[in-house]
């Protein structure tokens, strides 16, 4: 395995990198369009198809050749990164990558990769419709999109569309103690990851997140009438003003109830683990309809606390509240 590129066995082995792998040797197109929300994800499997292009075992991507090396560490001179910061790019920027695109290249192929142009203007977007329109010779694009919509319509009908897989819980599983990820920490983070092999990564690191997780299967088991809702409606931060760890805290619970769901409706397809058994230990008091019900009142406390005046304190308490109610009608 190869300690220079995250993720690279899954990657490998997805969908996406497999419907590319073909144009390696046949031929690669003009432009292909990267779909994924995952950009950790998205940041290697760009240096993955780097490797295999230029690979000196063929385009097996091999990871440990020379010429994979170079690729990895950002020297290969007919590769370009751009956009690394994921930012919105700026006009002069993306005229200078442009410029980029137009020199000539040692090997005859010439790799532009632009990550998360979803987040730039259209005007700017505009000046790459050029270029596809009428690409350089042996010039290959790969542009990262967070989201399909983000990018014109003009330019994604002059793309390859490719989309990133959504991994299975065991891939992410063991990519994550290739990283060394503790059990039950990879446990929870692929649990919460939606199929993304960044967000599990970035799970398993954070240290407060095992915390969160704790703290919601707790609420989820525990409060059973409207008392205890005082001892538990400390689920938010007062002090995160960004509201990230406050979001993260309902996102933790939409994952847990939707678990619920699918566990009353055939628990064979949750994976056994430590996580089904908290599933389990929530399930006894929730039914599949309690269960939806309550995410749709963690939809709502996330919108309220997005607005600008809230309040998370009754936020969190009228949600509670609003789950005791579900529980309730919904038995
Ligand atoms: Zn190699």
């Amino acid at each position: 395995m190869s300690e220079e590129l995250l993720f690279a066995n899954a990657l490998k082995s997805s969908k996406a990198f497999n419907l590319i792998k073909n144009d390696f040797s046949l031929g690669l197109g003009n432009a292909y369009l990267i779909i994924s929300q995952d950009d950790e994800a998205v940041q290697s499997f760009f240096r993955l198809i780097g490797c295999a292009v230029f690979c000196e075992q063929h385009h097996s991507a091999c990871l440990e050749c020379d010429t994979c090396l170079q690729v990895l560490h950002y020297n290969h001179p007919d590769i370009k990164f751009f956009n690394v910061e994921k930012t919105a790019i700026k006009a002069d920027n993306m005229r200078a990558y442009l410029d980029e695109s137009r020199k000539k290249s040692f090997s005859g192929n010439l790799l532009i990769f632009i990550e998360r142009l979803d987040l730039t203007s259209e005007r700017v977007m505009n000046f790459l419709l050029k270029s596809l329109e009428e690409p350089p010779k042996g010039v290959s694009f790969f542009i990262g999109t967070a989201n399909e919509n983000g990018v014109l319509e003009t330019i994604k009908s002059r793309c390859r569309k490719v989309y990133l897989d959504i991994f299975p819980d065991d891939v992410i599983l063991e990519e994550l103690k290739a990283l060394n990820v503790p059990d039950e920490t990879a446990e929870i983070a692929v649990a919460c990851a939606d199929g993304q092999l960044g967000k599990a990564r970035r799970i398993a690191l954070s240290e407060d997140y095992a915390k969160s997780y704790n703290l919601v299967v707790e609420l989820l088991t525990k409060m059973k009438k409207s008392a205890d809702i005082v001892f538990m409606s400390n689920i938010f931060d007062r002090n995160d003003k960004k509201n990230e760890s406050n979001v993260e805290v309902l996102n933790i619970m939409s994952i847990l109830l939707r678990d619920v769901m699918v566990y009353k409706n055939n628990p064979s397809e949750l994976r056994d683990g430590p996580i089904k058994e908290d599933i389990k230990k929530i399930a006894e008091s929730f039914s599949a309809s309690a269960a939806e019900h309550c995410i749709l009142a963690v939809n709502e406390a996330k919108r309220k606390l997005y607005s600008p005046a809230c309040n998370p304190q009754a936020i969190a308490d009228s949600l509670l509240f609003s789950i005791l109610e579900a529980k309730h009608t919904w038995r």
